[in-house]
């Protein structure tokens, strides 16, 4: 069964779309954080970003600038968050990989992540990453 956001790309179910007619497509968003909260999402059906092929992820760079340009332009929003919940555990209600980008203005009241504590213990975690990272 196709995701559902493989369905709004083919067309079966209705959507907001702004564009799809290549590797990426953009969408708003049904339940928006501020008005222009738009969904990029590619056509390849993959649950997590890092398991897109890298012809898709090559792609997504120019697709996702153009992407925040056009929020800015359409809201006047000055700037965007980019999140994306990659799994279940960080939040993911749809598993088919999708990008927010969502308006911001200064002072909209709208969450932003807050920062962690300085003073924690780099270490540990520096030395699994470098080893991950080969
Ligand atoms: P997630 O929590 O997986 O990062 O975000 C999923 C997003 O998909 C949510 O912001 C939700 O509002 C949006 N969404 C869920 N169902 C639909 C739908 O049928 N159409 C559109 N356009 N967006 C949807």
């Amino acid at each position: 069964m196709p995701s559902l956001f493989s369905r709004i790309l083919a067309g079966t179910l209705p959507a907001a779309i702004v564009a799809n007619d290549g590797p990426w497509a953009a969408f708003l968003d049904i339940a928006p954080v501020a008005p222009g909260h738009l969904l990029v999402v590619p056509r390849y059906e993959a649950p997590l970003l890092a398991d897109l092929p890298p012809d898709v992820l090559a792609a997504l760079g120019p697709f996702l600038a153009r992407a925040v340009r056009a929020v800015r332009a359409a809201t006047g929003a000055p700037a965007v968050n980019i999140l994306v919940n990659d799994g279940a555990a960080a939040g993911q209600a749809v598993p088919h990989v999708h990008l927010h980008v969502i308006p911001r203005t200064t002072g909209d009241g709208r969450w932003t992540p807050p920062h962690g504590q300085t003073g924690t213990d780099l270490a540990p975690t520096l030395a699994a990453l470098r080893v991950a990272w080969r």
